[in-house]
């Protein structure tokens, strides 16, 4: 077998792609590898979100650049692919900057990557694949998927219609598109079969989900789940990521009626000013953000959530920035992913005049962290003392120890045997920490039994 190494950055949907991009390369002969100076091919799987997620790829371009150069002084070859967005936004520009790249293939392309290998093995020279072609990728993927371990993530949707100001996703993912149900729920149980214990559902607006039912019609990503949440042995379904507008009734009931939908929702807001929203095109108000938090804590008492902040979109007053500080005291989130808006190239908002300066973003950002820090510590606290259901993820720091996430996504360690993992735990919480929790197994309730005395 030939050595692969991927690369991932940004989002859980590139995770998802590499994951693909590994299951077309096995049958042609590579097995994945952790280490880049053994790889017979390296792909940077790559995001433009921000400038820096984009220009960190072109230094790891050129530290590759020192691998491939040994590799071919000692009579050896390695293949050097970009895949992801930043391969479709600046294709061009990747092979202009690092000449020596092989493959450039974006998000909706890498379906042809044996093609494109095979081109680059016969000495046809660099191969550039940004297209949007006709054919869906989907239906050209390997059927066969592979789990490590027991959570999984399972596309639904792609591509994004929203043309956010500040966003170059609709650009380099293209129009939405939904996955016909058969398709998802064969893959998902092929997944179960394969060990996955808890999965994650993924678009770029996952409840913008609309697919054709396997009778014709069309089912939602709350019809989609009640449908999901009845294969056996499947303990755990999540889904990301939200738009606030998308968020509809029956996605809602299903909180309140689907056990192994978790209580955990990342819903991204951006800002607590209408008018940043509105600059932003943001469809939704501050206001109907607060409905909808409403229905879905009706439906499911314990539901918490998490969210996406931008700060420094340009135009935002102090004013709109102490809406967005209120916003998050109101509604309270446990977990957050918060950024400094990042002029990228051709976006509407990148044009406008009313541009923040680095050093006021950075100081918004540092008030904004601190209260979401804050948030997070205050709810990691409240589980002491709490029994929680625990799904044993990996290996902890130290020997013995286990680590999985809770129902709200919380890191838990614990002192477990390794025969405990990929599989649900009882565990009682005696500590936390701004990052994880710490317990112990829940003996009693993992075995009905009273512990017999010493
Ligand atoms: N579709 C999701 C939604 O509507 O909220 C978001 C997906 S986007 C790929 C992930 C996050 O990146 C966004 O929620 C936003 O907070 C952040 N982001 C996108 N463009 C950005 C920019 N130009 N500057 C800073 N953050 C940005
Ligand atoms: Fe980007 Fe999400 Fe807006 Fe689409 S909805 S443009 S992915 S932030």
């Amino acid at each position: 077998m030939k050595k692969l190494h991927i690369k991932t950055y940004g989002c859980q949907m590139n995770v998802y792609d590499s994951g693909r991009i590994a299951e077309i390369l096995t049958p042609l002969g590579f097995a994945l590898t952790d280490r880049v100076e053994d790889a017979d091919m390296v792909i940077l799987n790559t995001c433009h979100i921000r400038e820096k997620a984009a220009e960190k790829v072109y230094s790891e371009l050129g530290r590759l650049r020192t691998h491939k150069t040994r590799k071919e002084k000692a009579g050896g070859r390695m293949i050097l692919g970009v895949a992801g967005c930043v391969a479709q936004a600046q294709g061009q520009e990747v092979l202009k900057r690092a000449p020596f790249v092989d493959l450039v293939f974006g998000p909706q392309t890498y379906h042809r990557l044996g093609e494109m290998v095979a081109r680059t093995i016969r000495g046809h020279g660099a191969v550039l694949n940004t297209d949007f072609p006709e054919d869906n990728k989907f239906d050209s993927l390997p059927l066969a998927r592979t789990v490590n371990g027991s959570t999984a993530f399972l596309a639904v949707q792609e591509g994004c219609d929203k043309f956010c100001t500040y966003c170059v996703v609709p650009y380099t993912r293209g129009a939405e598109y939904s996955r016909r149900a058969a398709d998802i729920l064969a893959e998902a149980r092929q997944l179960v079969s394969l060990g996955a214990k808890e999965i994650t559902f993924l678009g770029q607006n996952v409840n913008a989900y609309h697919g054709e039912s396997p009778s014709g019609k069309t089912w939602g990503l709350g019809r989609l789940i009640r449908e999901t949440a009845n294969l056996e042995g499947l303990e755990r379904i999540r889904y990301t990521t939200s738009y606030p507008a998308d968020m509809n009734d029956a996605l809602i009931s299903a909180h309140a009626d689907v056990e192994t939908l978790m209580p955990y929702l990342h819903l991204p807001v951006q800002a607590g000013s209408d008018t940043v929203l509105k600059a932003m095109n943001r469809p939704h108000t501050i206001d109907d953000y607060k409905r909808v938090v409403d229905k879905l804590r009706t439906a499911r008492s314990d539901l918490t959530l998490s969210s996406d902040f931008i700060v420094g979109f340009p135009g935002e007053t102090e004013v709109d920035f102490e809406a967005t500080l209120n916003l998050i005291e109101d509604v309270t989130f446990i977990q957050a992913y918060s950024f400094k808006y990042s002029a990228r190239p051709g976006i509407p908002a990148a044009i406008l005049d009313n541009q923040i300066s680095e050093g006021l973003k950075a100081e918004r950002l540092a008030r904004l962290q601190a209260l979401l820090n804050a948030q997070t510590l205050a709810f990691n606290k409240t589980s002491v003392g709490q029994h929680q259901r625990v799904l044993f993820e990996r290996s902890g720091k130290h020997p013995g120890q286990l680590i999985g996430r809770s129902p709200h996504m919380q890191s838990v360690v614990v002192e477990a045997d390794a025969g405990l993992m990929n599989a649900i735990h009882e565990v009682a919480i005696i500590a936390a920490g701004p990052n994880s929790l710490t317990g112990t197994l829940d003996f009693e309730k993992e075995t009905g039994k009273k512990r017999a005395c010493a």
